[in-house]
């Protein structure tokens, strides 16, 4: 037999006799005309939404006789793609609530720090509408990374976890300080990606749609005025340019570690939202001396008091102040919208303890409601709270464990006596002058 007579196209398996010339391509490959068509028509439709191998092999007739390869679960993945990887089939833009919806959401958990809110529902609502957009028409909209300052227990890491739970959408949180440079003991600045796959439920695509939070990321600023030859943090900023611009990440599915064992996932961080987050200490000072320096001229000592009592000072910070502490330009450019959040005051405690929808205190009152006891607080205990939070010095983080001591008792004894029907925390018990005023069923008890 010549090797003339052994020629079938590769696709569909006809011979040449059946299908007509074949046309040969490298490595003695050869394919007919119908089956180059299908290719090309295949390519022209499926370019927009990226080549799509599954698709191809599903217009040929004899398709079942063509193996490209051994992995099926590998196929099925492919398979699935066209629907979900329409661009904007995941995210509707009619279906991102407008920027104010979002706020008025955020009201419902966050007290105070209206500015950031209202920053925060404008940039995530321009980021969604930016992953439903396409640049066909040559206008690529910029990514909406944001940089949130903050001190302490302002509630940074709750603005973002309530939003990407308003949002229904996959978190991941980090913390800087545990990130390193791949190759070092750590975390690998990639890791991040894996976390929020694994938040996903290692549904790629719904991870790609996600927010990466980095906590804390002052803790990577560039050394100041020191010898040391310390460069882990600035090395670990230059590490994370690439995801915060977009790149394609390579992570382990189901596991934290890369190993031969592991299944990879491809993700691309192109439209992951990165939030990152710190508390940026002496920035004010940094803020004041450029405010100062400014006004030197001429008037130097009449201004130098103005800034020191200026309570927005924070929220005057530009790029040039997060340079001058330590965040490199390029990091910093890719974070574009960068704003404050406010030190939280004694009444915004007290209105964190019993306003939001989850507020603590609505807590207690729950769990105690299912043994069928009243729980309340009076206003005066609830300040004697803020109070003992704020000498903590860790924002609303404080009240938490400043009530969990005083509740402790509450909850253990309370249950025992199925007699009690409401219990009032006073000011008196909060400060260790009293206990609480407990109101038997159908009697009163002090
Ligand atoms: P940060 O990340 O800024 O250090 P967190 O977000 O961890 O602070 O805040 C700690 C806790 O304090 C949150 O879990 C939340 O319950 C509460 N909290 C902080 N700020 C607010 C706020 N503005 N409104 C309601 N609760 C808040």
């Amino acid at each position: 037999m010549s090797d003339q007579d052994n020629k079938f196209c590769f696709l569909c398996r006809r011979s040449e006799e059946q299908c007509g010339k074949l046309i040969e391509l490298p490595n003695r490959i050869f394919v007919c005309q119908d089956c180059l068509q299908k290719s090309f028509d295949t390519m022209s439709t499926q370019f927009s939404g990226g080549f799509d191998l599954g698709e191809l092999l599903n217009r040929f007739p004899n398709v079942s006789m063509v193996t490209l390869g051994n992995n099926p679960a590998a196929e099925r993945k492919k398979a699935k793609k066209p629907e979900d990887s329409e661009p904007g089939a995941a995210f509707d833009i009619r279906k991102i609530p407008a920027p104010h919806k979002i706020k008025a959401m955020l009201d419902e958990y966050v007290i105070g720090q209206e500015h950031a809110k209202k920053v925060m529902s404008v940039a995530v609502y321009n980021h969604y509408k930016r992953v439903g957009s396409d640049d066909k028409d040559g206008i690529e909209i910029e990514k909406s990374n944001m940089l949130m300052i903050g001190p302490t227990g302002s509630g940074k890491t709750y603005m973002v976890r309530t939003l990407a739970k308003l949002l229904d959408v996959p978190l991941a949180i980090a913390d800087a300080t545990s990130l390193t440079e791949a190759g070092y003991i750590g975390d690998d600045i990639e890791s991040v990606v894996s976390k929020l796959l694994a938040a996903a439920d290692n549904d790629v695509e719904r991870a790609e749609h996600g927010i990466i939070f980095v906590d804390e990321i002052d803790k990577l600023a560039k050394k100041k005025n020191t010898n040391q030859r310390d460069v882990s943090g600035e090395a670990v900023q230059q590490g994370m340019l690439k995801l915060l611009e977009g790149s394609e990440i390579e992570v382990p599915v189901g596991a934290s570690s890369k190993n031969a064992m592991v299944p990879m996932a491809v993700v691309n961080t192109r439209n992951i939202l990165f939030i990152c987050g710190g508390a940026f200490p002496d920035l004010e000072n940094i803020i004041k001396e450029r405010l100062n320096k400014q006004a030197s001229i001429g008037f130097y000592a009449d201004l130098k008091d103005k800034y020191d009592s200026d309570p927005d000072l924070l929220r005057k910070v530009t790029v040039e102040d997060l340079r001058t502490f330590g965040m490199i330009p390029e990091f910093l450019g890719r974070l574009p919208m960068v704003f404050t959040l406010d030190g939280l005051t004694e009444d915004m405690l007290v209105q964190i303890l019993k306003e939001p929808k989850n507020a603590i205190i609505r807590q207690y009152q729950k769990l105690l409601a299912m043994d069928e006891v009243k729980l309340t607080f009076d206003d005066e205990a609830l300040h004697a709270i803020a109070q003992k939070a704020m000498e903590r010095d860790a924002g609303a983080r404080g009240l938490r464990a400043v009530l969990e001591e005083f509740m402790l008792d509450i909850m253990f004894e309370i249950p025992k006596d199925e007699n009690i029907g409401e219990v009032v925390i006073t000011r008196q018990y909060i400060e260790g002058n009293g206990g609480p005023q407990i109101t038997l069923r159908g009697q009163y008890l002090q």
